[in-house]
């Protein structure tokens, strides 16, 4: 495996309460110019960031088992991607692809449809977010079926737009007092092995039953699941559920769409979640990952029906922007390169064990994951119970003892691991281990 470098020392340093006080100045600042609609995970301020650790603007060092959601796969400065924005930059930062070309975004596309899985002919499509990605998949269905009705998933988040809030199955804070929502969406149940037992057939036969009996298969466009899901608590389907589904839409004419915003580009182990299940999607959505923290999302599906849609019926002014393209691009090569998606595995490796030996504070419920997408569900011991107080305790006290990690699942009580995958082994070690003692301590 190739050596990883780094710019800043890979330590958790922390030298003042935290917050610190140019972070608390901040703050103060933040609460007076910005929304309050904008949530904070943690109330620190970043000077600075690469490999595994964040910088704050008192100099406190913090490992980053977050990488500011699943974005920063490749580091949030990795010279590669850094010196690839600052080349493009320097000859044009926009032009519009619609208004004159340029050739990133079409390498870019060119590498997309290689990388995706199946070897159909595919075509790829630009823009700026992954709730963007989800949009304009649930529109290119829709043209190229005729149809109306979407399917999604309990325990699903595809975004924060109109459409996507639709899609979305957690209503606190995603949805709450923004409807109303989008129609011709419907929820059926997902495959959520801890808490409902089924094999991921069974699962997919109770999915497909609901489907049948109160949408018909000839009413439905698409059907869009996430292959990991994320917000939702990291839920790894049962074997065989994803399979099922997406054999039930290509036999049905419906559109299968993986929403790989979040598990994509090398997460879990694989370039793509699905490929962990030989599973080949209509369509993929990508987002986060792709881009070394640049915003930049995707979706690449096949020829057919991408190609459906009349021109100008796609794009937008900054979709596939340069900078993003070339950011894009060069944080590829380094997944390709440094083979993170070997690293994944290995990070899975080396922390699963670490969680599963907290078996004894009772509190865990479940341990699970792909790669370096890793969540361990809390509960009251006895029983499957979700105990979303002791998360947030649990996320607050490493916080506090300068491990940045986050929560998330439809009851808020997943502790949710999703370090860069290039952290070194010692600081990803070092950062489970606070986070393992936090979850003693508050259940002792
Ligand atoms: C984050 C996410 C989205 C939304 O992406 P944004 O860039 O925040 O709009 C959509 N789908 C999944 C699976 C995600 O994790």
């Amino acid at each position: 495996m190739t050596d990883i470098s780094y710019r800043l020392a890979q330590k958790r340093n922390i030298i003042t309460e935290l917050p610190g006080p140019r972070s608390v100045e901040l703050a103060a600042r933040r609460r007076a110019a910005v929304s309050a609609g904008v949530g904070a995970s943690t109330p620190i301020y970043t000077a600075d960031a690469d490999g595994g650790v964040i910088v704050d603007v008192d100099g406190n060092s913090l490992i980053d088992l977050g990488s500011g959601i699943a974005v920063t796969s490749v580091g949030a400065s990795h010279p590669a991607v850094v010196a690839a924005v600052a080349e493009q930059a320097a000859r044009f930062t926009h032009t519009c692809f619609m208004v004159t070309g340029y050739e990133g975004y079409v390498e870019l596309a060119e590498r997309l449809n290689a990388l995706t899985p199946g070897d159909h002919e595919k075509r790829t499509a630009f823009f700026n977010s992954g709730s963007e990605a989800v949009e304009n998949a649930v529109k290119v269905a829709r043209l190229a079926t005729g149809r109306n009705a979407v399917v999604a998933f309990d325990h699903a988040y595809h975004g924060r737009t109109n459409m996507t809030m639709a899609l979305t199955a957690k209503a606190a804070p995603y949805k709450t007092a923004f409807g109303p929502f989008a129609p011709e969406v419907y929820r059926m149940p997902a495959s959520y092995p801890y808490r409902d037992g089924l094999s991921g057939e069974a699962a997919a036969k109770a999915a497909i039953r609901k489907i049948e009996t109160q949408i018909g298969a000839a009413s439905v466009a698409a059907v869009i699941i996430e292959p990991v899901q994320g917000e939702g608590g990291f839920i790894v389907p049962a074997p065989g559920f994803l399979a099922a589904l997406s054999d039930w839409c290509t036999a049905n004419g419906v559109v299968f769409i993986a929403d790989e915003v979040q598990s994509g580009f090398a997460r879990t182990g694989a370039w793509f979640a699905v490929d962990h299940e030989g599973v080949v999607p209509d369509i993929i959505t990508t987002a986060k990952g792709i881009a070394g923290g640049m915003p930049l999302a995707a979706i690449t599906g096949r020829a057919d029906l991408l190609d459906a849609v009349h021109p100008g019926g796609l794009g937008g002014t900054y979709g596939g922007n340069p900078v993003a393209c070339a950011a894009a691009l060069a944080a590829i090569d380094a997944m390709a390169e440094l083979d993170l998606a070997g690293r994944a595995r290995a990070i899975e490796a080396l922390a699963l064990p670490k969680l599963r030996a907290l078996a004894g504070t009772g509190v865990i419920g479940d341990v699970r994951g792909r790669g370096a997408m890793l969540a361990v569900e809390i509960v009251v011991p006895g029983g499957d119970e979700p105990d979303a107080a002791l998360t947030k305790a649990i996320a607050a006290e490493a916080f506090a003892r300068g491990v940045v990690v986050l929560t998330c699942g439809s009851y808020g009580n997943v502790i949710r691991l999703l370090p860069p995958l290039v952290i070194s082994d010692d600081l990803l070690g070092e950062g489970i281990d606070i986070l393992a003692d936090v979850i003693c301590d508050l259940t002792s």
